[in-house]
C-alpha cells in the first residue's frame, strides 16, 4: 500500500478534529508540490508527521483506518478532567510524549534529577542560593539546572486550553509542559510547583504521563492522594509549609484587594514568601479569591503573559542544535514567538 497523498493526510487528521496549528506545526519544511509525485517522499512525510504526533504511522496508510496514537492508554493518568473525550485523552498525551522525548534530547543531562527530593530541601537550597523567595524564575533556575525541561505550549492537538500542565517521564528523566497561562507569575509558580512535586514524589514510572487539568474544574471531584501530595508538595516549596493557612484578622484591611496587596508586600519577604503566593494562599484559606486576584494586579507593576517568560528561558536553555532540523523547527513553533 503507497502511503496518502499530503491532501489525504491532512483530511486523517483533519477527521480527527486536530487543529491547523498543530497539523502546520508537525509538517516537514522540505515539502513541496514535486515531492508529491514520489512515493519515497509521501512515505517521508507519513511518517515524520506520525512520529510528531504520536501516532502509529501504519495507522495512517489507509483510508478506511482509524488513526491510532501510540501513548496514553494506561500509560496516562488524567488528573480533573470532565468531559474530553477518549481520542482527546490519548492525542493529548502522545503528542505531549512526542515533544517531551524532543526537549530532552535537546537538554543536556544533569548529574542527578529531584526524584526522591524533598520540597524542603528543595527550597532551602534555592534560598541558600541568595534569593529571598521561591518564585517562578527560581523554579525554572532548578528545573533547567537538573535537566529538566520546562515549556509552555503555545500549540495543542484540539482545544485543550483546560489542561494546566503535563509530566512526562522518558526513561529516568521528565519534561514539564504547561497548558494553562496567566498574566501573573505567581498562579504558573504553583502549577510548576505542583509538576514538580510528581516528579520529587517519584509520581511517574518511566513513560508515564500525569495530565492535569485546570484547577478550576477540581472542585468538582475530590482531589485523589497523588493530586494532595502534589498540592502540599508545591505549597511547601514555594512557603515552607506544606499546609500554610492565611487568613485576617477580624476588621482587617486584608479583605479588600489594595489591603491584601498591600499586607503581603510588606509581610511576604520576611516570611521568604513571594507575594503574589502569598496572596494565593490568602484566597485559597479563605476562598475569597476575589481579593487575592485583585491583589496580583496591585502586586505586579504590570501584567505580562507568563508563558512568555518561561519559553524565553526555553529557548536561551535549549540546544536546539543537537536535534534533527525538522525537530528544531517543530519544538520552535511549539514555542510560539512572543510578537504573535
Ligand atoms: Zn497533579
Amino acid at each position: 500500500m503507497t502511503s496518502p497523498t499530503s491532501r489525504e493526510l491532512k483530511d486523517r487528521l483533519g477527521a480527527l478534529g486536530m487543529s491547523a496549528d498543530v497539523v502546520d506545526a508537525v509538517w516537514p519544511a522540505w515539502w513541496s508540490d514535486e515531492a508529491e509525485g514520489s512515493p519515497s517522499a509521501r512515505t517521508e512525510l507519513r511518517f515524520g508527521v506520525s512520529r510528531r504526533l504520536g501516532i502509529d504511522p501504519r495507522s495512517l496508510l489507509g483510508a478506511d483506518e482509524e488513526p491510532r496514537f501510540l501513548w496514553g492508554g494506561h500509560e496516562a493518568r488524567f488528573k480533573n478532567l470532565s468531559d474530553a473525550s477518549e481520542v482527546e485523552r490519548t492525542g493529548l498525551t502522545s503528542f505531549g510524549r512526542a515533544v517531551a522525548s524532543i526537549l530532552l534530547q535537546a537538554t543536556p543531562p544533569a548529574s542527578r534529577g529531584i526524584g526522591g527530593t524533598a520540597a524542603q530541601t528543595l527550597r532551602d537550597a534555592i534560598l541558600a542560593g541568595g534569593r529571598q523567595f521561591v518564585d517562578l524564575q527560581s523554579l525554572l533556575t532548578v528545573c533547567w539546572g537538573v535537566g529538566i525541561p520546562v515549556i509552555y505550549l503555545r500549540v495543542f492537538p484540539w482545544s485543550a486550553k483546560r489542561m494546566a500542565a503535563m509530566t512526562v517521564r522518558v526513561g529516568e528523566r521528565s519534561a514539564i509542559l504547561l497548558g494553562r497561562d496567566s498574566e501573573f507569575p505567581a498562579p504558573v509558580a504553583f502549577y510548576l510547583a505542583h509538576e514538580m512535586g510528581h516528579i520529587g514524589l517519584d509520581h511517574l514510572s518511566p513513560g508515564e504521563a500525569i495530565v492535569n487539568f485546570d484547577p478550576s474544574e477540581r472542585a468538582l471531584d475530590p482531589a485523589d492522594e497523588e493530586e494532595s501530595k502534589a498540592d502540599r508538595f508545591a505549597i511547601e516549596l514555594l512557603t515552607g509549609r506544606p499546609d500554610l493557612e492565611v487568613t485576617e484578622a477580624e476588621d482587617s484591611a486584608a479583605a479588600s484587594p489594595g489591603g491584601l496587596a498591600d499586607v503581603v508586600r510588606q509581610e511576604g519577604p520576611g516570611l521568604h514568601i513571594e507575594p503574589g503566593t502569598l496572596a494565593l494562599c490568602f484566597g485559597y484559606s479563605t476562598q475569597n479569591w476575589e481579593a487575592a486576584f485583585g491583589a496580583l494586579k496591585a502586586i505586579y507593576a504590570s501584567p505580562a503573559p507568563a508563558w512568555a517568560a518561561v519559553n524565553a528561558v526555553a529557548s536561551s536553555q535549549l540546544q536546539f542544535d543537537s536535534v534533527p532540523h525538522d525537530a528544531s523547527r517543530f519544538l520552535t513553533a511549539v514555542l510560539g514567538s512572543p510578537t504573535e
